[in-house]
């Protein structure tokens, strides 16, 4: 199996993944063989993955699939003004979180001209001003630190909201457990509040170990009737 057999992804995507040149990923990892079709038939995917098994691509690839498809459909439509997302991805750390825009500028190698820088990164201990005007000149892909988030969620100036949740497509929780282990539980819960609701989009979440606490955040987040455990 390849990417290249796989349905719905655009083009360029797969061109991107798959080229001498590119990326040149052969086969998908058994995470990305798993977690990719389920995602793209519309399942909600709680998996069981460890760094370095290739979980980003296995949430980016339907991510930027969808995203693909939303600017598409602005195109047709005519729709002016900046892009918000329709991908959220929460990550621990502020590595982690570069880590993955880096790895979806990648991926976007290819992409259309215009769907290029499409990926903004927002994390804490930073200057938040530079954030704030990637944001306001539109995203498709916002990956996050969940407190900075917070911050930017609950935090409006007289123009309105700093950051409008409400067209989410896919909401990625990467290392859920890492999360709740820093503390992040009261800002995961807060955040959820701002997305559509779990039946008006999708849930992709990856941990390294499901306890408790993991679980009750997936069940904030997700719709049990279209789980997929990996
Ligand atoms: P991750 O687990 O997402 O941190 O990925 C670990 C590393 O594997 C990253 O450096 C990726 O670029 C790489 N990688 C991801 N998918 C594949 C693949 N299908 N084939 C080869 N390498 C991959």
């Amino acid at each position: 199996q390849s990417f290249r057999d796989v349905n719905g992804v655009p083009p360029w995507l797969k061109a991107t993944l798959t080229g001498k040149d590119r990326l040149n990923y052969e086969t998908p990892t058994p995470i990305q063989k798993h977690t990719i079709p389920l995602a793209l038939a519309g399942h909600d995917v709680v998996a069981t993955a460890q760094t370095g098994s290739g979980k980003t691509v296995a949430f980016l690839l339907p991510c930027l699939t969808a995203a693909s498809a939303a600017a598409k459909e602005r195109r047709k439509a005519n729709q002016k003004g900046p892009a918000t997302p329709s991908t959220l991805v929460l990550a621990p750390t502020r590595e982690l979180a570069t880590q993955i825009a880096e790895e979806c500028a990648k991926l976007c190698f290819d992409a259309p001209r215009q769907q290029k820088n499409w990926c903004v990164c927002c994390y804490g201990g930073a200057n938040a001003r530079p954030q704030l005007s990637f944001l306001a000149r539109g995203v498709e892909v916002l990956v996050a630190t969940p407190g900075r988030l917070v911050d930017f969620l609950e935090r409006s100036t007289q123009r309105g909201p700093l950051v409008d949740l409400s067209n989410v497509r896919f909401a990625v929780l990467d290392e859920a457990d890492r999360m709740l282990d820093m503390g992040f539980e009261p800002q995961l819960k807060r955040i959820v509040a701002y997305l559509p609701s779990s039946l008006q989009r999708q849930t992709l979440m990856f941990s390294a170990t499901f306890s408790q606490a993991v679980k009750g955040v997936a069940q904030t987040y997700l719709d049990g009737s279209r789980l997929a455990e990996v």
